[in-house]
């Protein structure tokens, strides 16, 4: 078994401007190949620390990975103190040279020494390409001792250890091929709840793995098979998904990259449905998440916020009486301005969004009771309610996130 420990490299995180979200992101992943993470360091950017940090680290972790400081400027040294602390020499790499020389080309920019300086690698490692940036990462082995060099910016740093570090460490640990995993994503259901119903599955997994995590009022579950094959990874994961769907299937609306507002947007487009939303407590919010889905105008056709009684009334055409019997947080006020947008902008759907969303009591309702209606077409409309239990934003978000589920469903 290997134990591993996870050197975060950069002054900004020690000065509390940065959260250390790649030490987050390794350990996740480490986890999934039953590597135990036991230490999680943080240096700054100063040689000899770091170099105490990495005598400490071969004392207790036979398996190093590092984060940050592989970039062009003065204070990146990470690969300089590896270098020296292993007596082990720089080298140009050329693949790594042609592709920063293409970068600095395609930009039409001279290229400067410090930036030569990127695709100097230990000798004898094993390079890591970076799609993202210009910065390689690398494995070096020595003594019975792993270390692995990452970029420090998240998005060239995940996909590099995804794609490259870790089909290494799978072999290096299981003596697999492949390692594949895929994402399961719920909305409806609370993480505790979730994980009970497939608590069998989670008490006897092994290959594959099963990882809960839980965020913003969504619950994922990531499957990740090992194996000496692509086939018989996708058998592994494919057998754990069914037994996952059959117990908690009803709550899952996407797998991997998925989101709420992707999958809503997707059908919507599919079905050539037209779409206006009259909001309240959401202010337009819902219509913005659609917004950020490409080829939504075939969809979206506009919408009204109408956050005061007065412009419910005015504006959009909510009977008084309605608002008069019933409050302006109620399902009949939500369903009349589902139907009145409909009308006013003429599409197949129409939404209505009102509630609470805090931190006060609206119109004698609690915080976080929101009402969602729908209408479609021609049929009545029907009504949701959400209690939720969030500070005021997260309430927001939360109603058009559950808007966005409704429409799926
Ligand atoms: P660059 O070529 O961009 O300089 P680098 O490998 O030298 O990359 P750093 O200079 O240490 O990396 O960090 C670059 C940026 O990456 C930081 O400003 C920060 O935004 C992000 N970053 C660095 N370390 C971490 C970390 N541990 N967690 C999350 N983000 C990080
Ligand atoms: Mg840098």
């Amino acid at each position: 078994m290997m134990n591993a420990e996870i050197i975060a490299v950069g002054s900004e995180l020690l000065l509390g401007q940065i959260a250390n979200t790649n030490a987050k992101f390794i350990s996740n992943q480490l986890a999934e190949l039953g590597v135990n993470v036991y230490y999680h360091t943080v240096v700054g950017d100063n040689g000899i620390r770091l170099d105490q940090a990495i005598t400490i680290a071969e004392s207790r972790a036979d398996l190093i990975i590092f984060s940050g400081g592989l970039g062009p400027t003065k204070d990146d040294l990470t690969k300089e103190t590896i270098a020296k602390h292993l007596s082990v020499e720089l080298m140009y790499n050329q693949a790594a040279l042609h592709s920063i020389e293409a970068f600095f080309n395609r930009l039409n920019r001279p290229m400067t020494e410090n930036n030569r300086k990127q695709a100097l690698v230990l000798n004898g490692s094993k390079v890591l390409v970076n799609h993202h940036g210009m910065a390689p990462g690398m494995i070096y082995e020595q003594e019975g001792r792993t270390y692995i060099l990452l970029p420090g910016p998240p998005k060239e740093l995940e996909p590099m250890f995804q794609f490259e570090a870790k089909p290494f460490l799978a072999k290096k640990v299981g003596g697999y091929e492949t390692i594949k995993s895929l994402v399961l994503r719920f909305y409806g259901i609370g993480e505790a709840e979730l994980e009970h119903k497939i608590e069998d599955l989670l008490d006897a997994q092994e290959n594959p793995t099963i990882a809960p995590l839980a965020s913003d009022g969504e619950v994922t579950l990531r499957i990740t098979a090992k194996a000496n094959s692509e086939i018989e990874a996708a058998k592994l994961i494919s057998s754990a998904k069914t037994a996952i769907l059959e117990r908690v299937g009803d709550f899952q609306y996407g797998i991997d990259d998925d989101s709420l507002t992707s999958k809503a947007a997707e059908l919507l487009m599919e079905k050539g449905l037209t779409i206006s939303a009259a909001e309240s407590l959401t202010a337009g919010l819902f219509q913005s998440e659609l917004a950020e889905i490409p080829g939504i105008s075939s969809t979206l056709v506009g919408g009204i916020v109408t956050y005061t009684e007065q412009a419910k009334i005015h504006q959009l055409g909510v009977a008084q009486e309605v608002i008069e019997r019933h409050g302006v947080v109620s399902k009949e006020c939500a369903m009349e301005m589902a139907v009145r947008v409909k009308q006013k902008f003429g599409t197949d759907i129409g939404v209505g969004l009102t509630g609470a969303a805090g931190p006060e009591m609206h119109d004698g309702q609690p915080v976080g009771t929101v009402w969602i209606a729908i209408v479609l077409n021609d049929e009545e409309p029907v009504a949701y309610q959400l209690k939720l239990s969030g500070m005021r934003n997260t309430n927001r978000l939360r109603a058009v996130k559950s808007t966005m589920n409704y429409l799926i469903k």
